[in-house]
């Protein structure tokens, strides 16, 4: 039979007489220490940390008394919760209300009667264990809410209690509420937190059962109800704010109906915050459901984010590359590197699946590493080849350009295959530019003193200004595809491409409009001056060894 360790506990009492008929009383159920007074007493508690499940402890004692003992353990935290049973000389009032005051527990009278004192330590004893159980694993403290265990029993309690009915769970997340922790400190998060709780007991009063998971995550079951609206959660979110005097929170919320009771509580919430989480990026987006789309998504995305380590080690992603023409004569000026997966299962995957995830979980800077290596590799080929090279443009992401070695990384590859610089051209889209103008001019400027060129990728697409443009380091900009393409063609669109154009002449840059793919197309840029052009009417992107043979047919290609 496993023996259960005895509870300690810690007797103060003077009179040894006294002390060792409490500790007869005692030994048989608890493990007993003693101490000769108050001072001691402090001692032991250091000695065993605290460790004590109750303090029977005699007011009057030489050196340090009961009262200052009482006085000592209250101002340590870490002593402040063991429960002491004070012992007194008679039975009289006022010594237990002075006992008591003093923050004792319960109290006993001299001469011990054994019956009696078992049973009020064992009271006492059980009684906290159970009060600090609740406090610890039903009721968050701060907020007052059910712990998460205690929601997720309450809420398969009423489902099992109301069969017939339907339920909805809805939780919360905070986007920001690291930063709130970081700039305004605690007690202003604490402060949000406590907002938030009552905002979730005022909303679903009598109705609901609510819950303070952890963090910044709160939860709730109500009723289930066919609609729900952005200006609810939008106005709960404001509430907050204003009641929590932050201003600055994002929350966004998440719902899940429940239709299958059999799945676990806990696994329905992790679904309402995963539609919670989904929204994240989604300005004037508030609240989403989770549904079967919505899972199938995210299972899919996690499998793209388990392999795409072992996909970069085994060589599974693969550049294709794409050629830019110049009108005035259909010569090839150079190549785009875009990248595509070989996924063993799956077969070729398009860069629209996988790249905005790296982008998120920051392995976009490896692959583009990886990628702007192998067009490198497949440059200085050319060059032994014999073949008359075309420069290359890579794609460079946001998260490369916050990298300060990026222009170490990229000199370090050109020396690696002994290149110019020029022959690497880098794309960077307009919409890094706009979100921190100072750093990537920086960065932008310092590569161009390195030779590298700059194109300016999807231009249109962001909000760069034109007073801005004049500021940017760019040597080439890549018209956005929805120029190109936009339907119906109006004398307006055609105007605005003209003058845009015409501005690049003005500022000396090169242009090159993408995703051109009829003659219609290649006819209204030929009009307005449009330079190069690169586009499905040309040609896709292509795997290297293709694109080797278009080289070749063309001829004198360009540098
Ligand atoms: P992007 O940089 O704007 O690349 C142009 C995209 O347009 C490519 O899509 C290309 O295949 C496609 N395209 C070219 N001509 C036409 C056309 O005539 N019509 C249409 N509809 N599309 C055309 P792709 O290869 O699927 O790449 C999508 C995006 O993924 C790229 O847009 C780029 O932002 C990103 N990407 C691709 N490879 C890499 C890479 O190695 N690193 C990084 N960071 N991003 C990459
Ligand atoms: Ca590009
Ligand atoms: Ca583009």
């Amino acid at each position: 039979m496993a023996v259960m360790a005895k509870r300690k506990i810690l007797v103060v009492e003077d009179n040894d007489l006294n002390r060792s008929l409490l500790c007869e009383i005692l030994k048989p159920e608890y493990d007993v220490v003693e101490a000769e007074n108050g001072r001691e007493a402090l001692e032991r508690l250091r000695q065993y940390a605290g460790d004590f499940s109750l303090i029977l402890l005699d007011i009057v004692m030489p050196v340090m008394d009961g009262y200052e003992f009482l006085a000592a353990i209250k101002e340590d935290p870490k002593f402040d919760s063991i429960p002491v049973i004070v012992t007194t000389q008679n039975d009289g009032e006022s010594e237990e209300v002075a006992a008591l005051s003093c923050g004792a527990a319960d109290f006993v009278a001299k001469p011990y009667k054994p019956q009696i004192i078992l049973h009020r330590v064992a009271s006492i004893i059980h009684l906290r264990e159970t009060a600090a159980l609740v406090n610890e694993f039903q009721f968050d403290r701060l907020t007052g809410l059910s712990s998460k265990g205690f929601f997720c029993r309450q809420v398969e309690e009423q489902l099992r209690q109301n069969p017939e009915k339907e339920y909805d769970i809805i939780c919360s997340d905070i986007v920001n509420f690291k930063l709130i922790n970081d700039v305004f400190g605690i007690p202003a998060g604490d402060r949000v937190l406590k907002a938030i709780a009552q905002c979730y007991t005022e909303n679903t009063r009598g109705r609901g059962i609510c819950s303070h998971f952890h963090a910044d995550q709160f939860a709730c079951m109500i009723e289930h109800r066919w609609e729900y609206e952005e200006s609810m959660f939008q106005k709960a979110g404001a509430w907050i704010n204003s009641i929590s005097q932050t201003q600055s929170i994002v929350m966004k919320w998440g719902i899940y109906r429940i239709e299958d009771r059999n799945i676990p509580v806990e696994q329905m919430c992790d679904r309402a915050l995963l539609a919670a989480r989904n929204i994240k990026g989604q300005y004037n987006k508030y609240f989403a459901y989770y549904d079967e789309a919505l899972r199938s998504r995210l299972l899919q995305e996690q499998e793209i984010v388990d392999s795409m380590e072992q996909a970069l080690q085994g060589e599974q992603f693969e550049i294709y590359l794409q050629p830019k023409y110049r009108i005035k004569d259909s010569q090839m000026v150079g190549a785009e590197a875009l990248v595509r997966w070989n996924h063993p299962k799956w077969g070729r995957q398009s860069p629209a699946v996988f790249i905005p995830l790296f982008e998120q979980n920051g392995f976009i800077t490896r692959l583009d590493e990886y990628v702007w290596d192998k067009a490198c590799a497949v440059l200085r080929d050319w060059e032994e080849q014999g073949l008359c090279p075309v420069p290359i443009s890579v794609n460079v992401s946001r998260a490369d350009i916050y990298n300060v070695d990026l222009p170490d990384i990229l000199m370090k590859l050109i020396h690696k295959y002994h290149l110019p610089p020029a022959c690497l051209h880098l794309e960077i889209t307009e919409s890094a530019y706009t979100e921190n103008p100072r750093q990537i001019i920086n960065t932008v400027n310092r590569l161009r003193e390195l030779g590298f060129m700059i194109e300016m990728d999807d231009f249109g697409s962001g909000y760069s200004s034109l007073h801005m443009l004049h500021e940017m380091p760019v040597d080439i900009l890549k018209l956005d595809m929805r120029f190109v393409q936009s339907e119906p063609v109006t004398q307006v669109n055609q105007e605005i491409m003209r003058f845009i154009v015409n501005l690049t002449h003005l500022m000396k840059l090169g242009v090159v409009a993408e995703g051109v793919e009829t003659a219609e197309q290649l006819e209204r840029l030929q009009e307005i001056g449009c330079e190069c052009v690169q586009g499905y009417y040309f040609a896709k992107p292509m795997p290297v060894k293709e694109f080797e043979l278009h080289l070749k047919k063309s001829g004198m290609g360009g540098r």
